[in-house]
């Protein structure tokens, strides 16, 4: 592997909350190299969000610790002012949020915050970035673009809304995107189209792009390397094709076994993963899967209760479970049956 242009080192994001700490991050390592895209797939409070929160330096210092390394090309920016993130957010890095209408300001045209940002960072004219914005509403598909370029988000479909952001988190050429859940709440044909344009973008930029989603099926459409999260710890990492065709941990089982297959019979029924996510104020001890996991029998004594699994990693491959490497493949043979049989 060349030098990652993102290496994520032991990362600890700590909450204090008037019920105790939150460990909503706890020890997570992991690289991305420049022009690659991570998926971090998981649900909801496993620490997908506030890792890639923590990445921007998004966090309140008043009630969240933070340790670790965050190195962006060298740089490690747990360790940088505030003045430093400012100038590195929008410009180096920058990131989309699920909710566009949320995120963009209503009092504002497109083309204002699309070129706010721009002369920010660049010091730019306001009629140079009027124009940059155009150019940005073009390369992301916006039709009319000089004409739409002065309308408000209301007057945007939510397709249109997700592509101007995608427009303004890419005004300024980022080295690095976070894409937070971007797609969610759209319909699947517009989902398609905003994948296809981040990935036409990614191949003219070279941007990397940390895609964060809880959906395996849209992990498998643009990742290079899979990053499974669960309870603030990652407890699966490999390329996509390893993780989506030999999964190694009993929680990506459940989350391949929750989503729908192209090649089985269709009258398969969809199993949920029984239980919900831990609370991350009083984690399970051990493995942390432990209380949703049908396989903790399998494993000798009360190791899953008592110990937490290691992820060790070979060639970037591994998962953090006590199942031995043969049990894992006979219980995935089984589980690959009973959803195609
Ligand atoms: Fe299940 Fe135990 Fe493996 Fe955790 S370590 S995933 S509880 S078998």
């Amino acid at each position: 592997m060349s030098t990652p242009f993102l290496s994520v080192r032991d990362l600890h994001v700590h909450f204090s909350t008037e019920d105790g700490i939150v460990k909503a991050v706890d020890g997570l390592s992991f690289d991305i190299e420049a022009g690659k895209t991570l998926g971090i797939v998981g649900e909801s409070g496993s620490g997908k969000s506030v890792t890639n929160l923590a990445i921007l330096g998004l966090h309140d210092p008043a009630n969240t610790e933070i340790t670790g390394e965050v190195l962006l090309d060298g740089e490690d920016l747990l360790g940088v002012k505030e003045k430093r993130l400012e100038t590195l957010r929008g410009n180096t890095m920058s990131m989309i949020f699920q909710d566009a209408l949320a995120s963009l300001s209503p009092y504002h045209t497109i083309g204002q915050q699309i070129g706010e940002t721009y002369r920010k960072h660049t010091g730019a004219s306001k009629k140079e970035a009027r124009a940059r914005a155009v150019e940005m509403l073009t390369r992301v598909g916006i039709p009319q673009p000089d004409i739409r370029v002065d309308d408000y988000p209301h007057q945007f479909s939510g397709g249109m809304r997700q592509r101007a952001m995608i427009a303004m988190a890419l005004v300024c050429d980022p080295k690095l995107l976070i894409a937070d859940e971007p797609t969610t709440a759209l319909d699947v044909t517009v989902q398609a189209q905003i994948m296809d344009l981040l990935k036409d973008l990614q191949q003219q930029t070279g941007t990397s792009i940390i895609f964060i989603t809880h959906d395996l099926g849209v992990i498998a459409d643009i990742a290079d390397e899979v990053l499974v999260m669960y309870g603030g710890r990652c407890v699966e990492r490999g390329t996509k094709k390893e993780v989506l065709a030999d999964p190694q941990h009993p929680y990506t089982w459940g989350l391949l076994g929750s989503m729908p297959t192209l090649d089985g019979p269709v009258d398969v029924p969809l199993t949920p993963i029984p239980g919900t996510p831990p609370s991350l104020l009083n984690p399970p001890t051990g493995c942390r899967f432990h209380p949703r996991c049908t396989f903790t029998e399998q494993v000798s004594g009360n190791r899953c209760v008592d110990e937490t699994p290691e992820l060790r990693l070979v060639d970037g491959r591994g998962a953090a479970c006590h199942l031995t490497p043969e049990q894992r493949r006979e219980f995935f043979t089984e589980f690959t049956a009973a959803r195609t049989a």
